[in-house]
């Protein structure tokens, strides 16, 4: 009799275990961390991603870099969802937490090599991630809100090396005043600030506007250029009869028909306008099309109007001018519109703007970001949001640390003295955790062309000796008081990346068994191949 062989998965389930699973997992983490490393710091470079339909991006930012790369190992992903768990946490600091991660793999593999297991590994890091916690928490600097300075120079911290380096202390200007002028009780929606851009003039030209931009103008030229004491209809539905991108036949017979169906549209497309016009309006916001007659009546009758804005646009201008987005032309009336002080077309470049200015919502801002390309805009913008994110997250925890790598030299000399009161296996996991931390410094300095290990040594020595704010100023390369050149950083984005860089780590860790259904996750992915040469 033969043995039926017992089937457990299909067959074309891929599974690879135990050692292999680990050390495959662990370098795909580190090809990640690699890969982004060299954008870290002001000295660090930018990377140039090519699209399949090549649209280019220029960015020095972690996380772009990561999701524009279209990673498919699955624990390289998980990497790069540590980045973006960073980046809508903070909005800053997705290079360094998939540095630290990155590194705390690295390190581990030196203990698996020493037969330490991995859950060892793991329970040690995880005591060092919430010492580590505590450090933090005990040094960080608490700040006051109102100190605007404070907070510029974290904003200028995380714009500096980045495309907007030039400009950024208007910038950091900018986002300040921005966050302020939207802050509730202590509240941030960073939602609330708009962001457009404008392609033609320079990037010092970017300007903050209280009240809406939106990047649409006025739909005929006979329409007033500026409305003072704004009355404004939100409409969602066309100003016009039918919709022009269906073919409707009818059939008429006679000249005497043309003209009677001409004038029963004529006369449809006015009553359509005598309704906005009965409200009272001055100003018209449309999210669809606008009839060139309805376009004509409207301008005669002095009305600003705008055609096809986008629906994310109507929000923010229900939001700031207290109107409501109307849906239903019998629904129109004086109590659902908005208020402005001015509607006013303003030119930039080759594109024109409108204006929705001294809104009834005060907090209602527009960031109009200028610059001569889209992909020098489009840096920028990245450059602001980090800005933005790391104020508003500085604002949140009112705390700061020192940048430079001075906050992870003085965490790094702190772990270690506190690994000496554990037992050896976690006292080795404990010290490599700290050694991965000044992977930052050390990284900042290499970027910088300057000897790591010289850098690390002095960086050492100062810490040992008390000075718990010796970090790497890139500004003159010298190292010294980090706070006193005002390199400062949220804490949140320390505490933040040191959470998930250890989460993702041990994760990572003790994974021993990967199985794939259709292949996938073995093979289509570019890593592999290198991944192969390895082993
Ligand atoms: P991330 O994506 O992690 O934010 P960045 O490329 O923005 O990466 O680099 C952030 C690092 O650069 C932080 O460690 C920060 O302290 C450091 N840094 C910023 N400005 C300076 C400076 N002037 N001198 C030294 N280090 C700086
Ligand atoms: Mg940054």
């Amino acid at each position: 009799m033969t043995e039926k062989p017992v089937v457990l998965m299909p067959e074309d389930i891929q599974r690879i275990m135990g050692k292999d699973a680990q050390r495959n997992n662990i370098l795909a983490a580190r090809m990640v961390a690699e890969m982004v490393k060299t954008t870290l710091g002001p000295k660090g470079m930018d990377k140039m991603l090519v699209s399949p339909t090549n649209e280019i991006i220029v960015t020095n930012d972690g996380v772009t870099i990561l999701e524009e790369m279209q990673i498919e190992h699955p624990a390289a992903k998980m990497m790069v969802d540590i980045a973006r768990t960073q980046d809508s946490e903070v909005g800053d600091g997705t290079t360094s937490v998939v540095m630290i991660a990155g590194k705390l793999l690295e390190n581990a593999e030196r203990l698996l090599d020493k037969k330490i297991h991995p859950t060892v590994i793991a329970k040690g890091y995880k005591i060092a991630a919430e010492k580590s916690q505590e450090i933090l928490n005990e040094i960080a600097l608490k700040i006051i809100p109102d100190n605007d300075d404070i907070l510029k120079q974290v904003a200028m911290t995380s714009m500096t090396g980045k495309g907007a380096e030039s400009s950024k202390e208007k910038f950091a200007d900018i986002i300040v005043k921005a966050i302020k002028q939207i802050q509730t009780d202590g509240k941030i929606d960073l939602n609330d600030i708009k962001i457009e851009k404008s392609k033609g003039d320079g990037m010092a030209d970017t300007e903050l506007i209280s009240g809406i931009v939106i990047d649409k103008e006025k739909i005929s030229n006979d329409m007033p250029p500026v409305v003072n004491g704004a009355r404004i209809v939100l409409i969602d539905f066309p100003l016009e009869l039918k919709n022009p991108e269906i073919d409707t036949k009818i059939s008429i017979s006679s000249p005497e028909q043309l003209q009677g169906f001409l004038n029963q549209e004529e006369r449809l497309i006015k009553e359509m306008v005598s309704k906005v016009k009965d409200t009272n309006a001055n100003v018209v916001f449309c999210q669809k099309g606008v009839d060139e007659f309805a376009q004509y009546l409207l301008s005669k009758s002095g009305i600003y109007a705008c055609r096809r804005v986008a629906k994310s646009d109507m929000e923010k201008l229900a939001k700031a001018t207290g109107g409501k987005i109307v849906s239903n032309l019998n629904e129109l009336s004086p109590s659902e519109l908005g208020f402005a002080e001015t509607v006013e077309q303003i030119k930039h470049g080759d594109d024109s703007f409108t204006y929705v200015r001294g809104c009834r919502n005060p907090k209602a801002v527009t960031i109009l970001i200028h610059g001569g390309t889209s992909h020098i805009i489009d840096e920028i913008e990245r450059a602001f949001k980090d800005g933005l994110g790391v104020v508003a997250s500085s604002l949140k925890t009112r705390m700061v640390v020192p940048g430079g790598g001075a906050i992870e030299m003085e965490l790094a000399k702190r772990l270690r003295t506190f690994g000496q009161s554990l037992n050896g296996r976690e006292q080795l996991a404990v010290e490599e955790f700290a050694s991965a931390l000044e992977f930052i410094p050390s990284t900042l300095a290499e970027n910088a062309g300057l000897d790591p290990i010289d850098v690390l040594t002095e960086l050492k020595s100062k810490h040992d000796a008390g000075e718990r704010n010796a970090g790497l100023n890139l500004f003159n390369n010298k190292i010294e008081d980090v706070l006193a050149a005002r390199i400062i950083e949220p804490y949140k984005i320390k505490s933040q990346a040191i959470n998930s860089a250890s989460e993702v780590a041990n994760m990572i860790l003790r994974i021993d068994d990967v199985i794939a259904s259709n292949g996938k996750g073995k093979s289509g992915s570019s890593m592999r191949t290198e991944m192969n040469e390895e082993f």
